[in-house]
C-alpha cells in the first residue's frame, strides 16, 4: 500500500473569540488517501494554519523537506519508519515544536489506516489490553468575567459532572499568569477556596485535579498552593510553573504533598525525559498529537512505565484527540485517568459537531474503542461549515 495524497482542513468555529483561553475553537483535520483506498484521519492541538504550512511548505534541501512530498509515495502501514523519516527529513525546520506537532497528525492518520487495514481498533495492534473499562475525568472550565460567577459556574459544573457519573473532574483554577481566565485576578488562597467548595458539593469519594495553567512565578508560591490542596486530598496539581523551569519542577516535585503533573505542550520522547527526570513529574501528561502522534506518545508512555509515573494524556481538541487518547488508554495499565469531555459539559462547537467519536460513556466509565483505526466519522457537512469559516478569515499570508 502507498500514500498518494495528504489533504489538510482548516477548521474553524464560526463564533470563535480570540480572548477565550480554549483551544478548541479551530483545529486542522488532515485525511491521508491510499492507493487501496483507505483514508486515514489524524488532527493535532496547534493553530491549524501554521499546521497546515507545516505539512504543505516544499522541502529546499534534504535535511529539510516538505512533510507531505516526504509522505506520499510511503508505506502507511510502517508507521515507525515513516515517523523516522519525517522527523530526520524536517530536521532543519523541525525535531520539536510545530513541525513534530503537524507530524503528530500524519502518524495518527497513519495508525488509522493501520486499523482499519486490518478491520481492528488501533489499540490491538499493541499488544496487552491493559483494562476493561476506560476512567474519564471532566475537564471543567467555566469561561467567565469575574471570581463570583466562576465560583458559581465551577460549583454547578461540578455537581452536572457528578450527577453525570463522573468519578473524577479536574477544576481549570486559573486566577493568575498568563492563562488567567478573563476578568480574573485574584489572590491564590481563592484556589483552595474553590477546591473546598467543591470538595463539600461532590463528596470524598470523587477524585479532584486542579489545573492553573502556568500561574505561579516560584517554587515557593506553588508550595504553598499545593499544601493547601493536599488537605482536599487533591489528586495532582497540573501545571504550576512555566513549561522552561525544569528545575523549579524539579524542587517542587520533591517537596510538593501533591503529585506534579505537567507535559501538555510538549514535543517528542526527549522533551517528556527530561520533564520526568529533571522536572521530576509524577504525572506526564503528553498531548497524542502535539507529542508527535501515537508512535512518540506510546513511546512516552513506554519511559514513564520504567520510571514508575503516571501518564494523563492531553486531549482537548475535538474527538478525534479524545478518540485516540482512548485508543491509548487501553493499553496503558499507569493511566488512571483520560481526559473525556462529554458533549453536554463542552461549550466547543468542534468538539460538539464535527465527528462521532464512537465512544459509549455510561456510569462514569468508557468501554473500550471497537472501531477500526481510531473510530472515528467525520460529519462532512460540519467538516464544510467549520472550513467556510477558515476560509473566510484574511490576513497575512493567506489574505
Ligand atoms: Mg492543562
Amino acid at each position: 500500500m502507498r500514500v498518494t495524497d495528504v489533504r489538510c482542513h482548516v477548521l474553524l468555529d464560526p463564533g470563535y473569540d480570540v480572548t477565550a483561553t480554549s483551544s478548541a475553537q479551530d483545529t486542522i483535520v488532515v485525511e491521508v488517501l491510499t492507493d487501496a483506498g483507505v483514508t486515514g484521519i489524524g488532527e493535532t492541538d496547534l493553530n491549524a494554519w501554521v499546521t497546515r504550512a507545516c505539512i504543505e511548505a516544499p522541502g529546499t534541501h534534504t535535511m529539510d523537506l516538505g512533510l507531505r512530498e516526504m509522505l506520499v509515495g510511503m508505506d502507511p502501514l510502517d508507521p515507525e519508519t515513516a515517523w523516522r523519516e519525517l522527523y530526520v527529513g524536517s530536521a532543519m525546520s523541525g525535531r520539536r515544536g510545530a513541525v513534530v506537532h503537524a507530524l503528530g497528525a500524519l502518524d495518527i492518520a497513519l495508525w488509522d489506516i493501520c486499523g482499519k487495514a486490518r478491520g481492528v481498533p488501533c489499540w490491538k495492534l499493541w499488544g496487552e489490553q491493559a483494562t476493561d473499562e476506560l476512567t474519564p475525568y471532566a475537564s471543567l472550565q467555566p469561561e467567565v468575567n469575574s471570581y463570583d460567577e466562576y465560583a458559581e459556574s465551577i460549583l454547578s459544573w461540578a455537581s452536572r459532572a457528578v450527577r453525570l457519573g463522573f468519578r473524577a473532574v479536574k477544576l481549570e483554577a486559573t486566577f493568575s499568569g498568563p492563562y488567567r481566565h478573563r476578568g480574573l485576578d485574584e489572590p491564590d488562597e481563592r484556589i483552595a477556596e474553590v477546591v473546598t467548595a467543591v470538595r463539600r458539593e461532590v463528596g470524598p469519594s470523587v477524585e479532584i485535579m486542579v489545573d492553573v495553567q502556568y500561574a505561579f512565578d516560584s517554587v515557593a508560591r506553588a508550595l504553598a498552593t499545593a499544601e493547601r490542596l493536599a488537605e482536599q486530598g487533591v489528586f495532582f496539581l497540573e501545571a504550576p510553573l512555566w513549561a522552561d523551569d525544569l528545575d523549579a519542577y524539579g524542587e517542587l516535585s520533591r517537596r510538593s504533598p501533591v503529585r506534579i503533573a505537567a507535559g501538555e505542550w510538549l514535543s517528542t520522547r526527549f522533551e517528556h525525559a527530561d520533564l520526568m527526570d529533571r522536572g521530576g513529574v509524577q504525572v506526564d501528561q503528553p498531548d497524542v498529537g502535539r507529542v508527535g502522534g501515537l508512535t512518540e506518545a506510546r513511546r512516552v508512555c513506554a519511559m514513564a512505565a520504567e520510571r514508575g509515573r503516571l501518564v494523563v494524556p492531553h486531549a482537548w481538541k475535538t474527538g478525534i484527540s479524545v478518540a485516540v487518547a482512548a485508543q491509548l488508554a487501553a493499553v496503558t495499565p499507569q493511566m488512571p485517568f483520560f481526559e473525556f469531555l462529554p458533549r453536554e459539559l463542552c461549550e466547543s462547537a468542534l468538539r460538539q459537531e464535527l465527528v462521532d467519536d464512537g465512544l459509549r460513556y455510561q456510569s462514569g466509565v468508557l468501554g473500550l474503542p471497537e472501531r477500526p483505526g481510531i473510530g472515528v466519522e467525520l460529519d462532512p457537512d460540519a467538516l464544510e461549515r467549520f472550513a467556510e469559516a477558515g476560509r473566510r478569515v484574511r490576513g497575512g499570508i493567506y489574505g
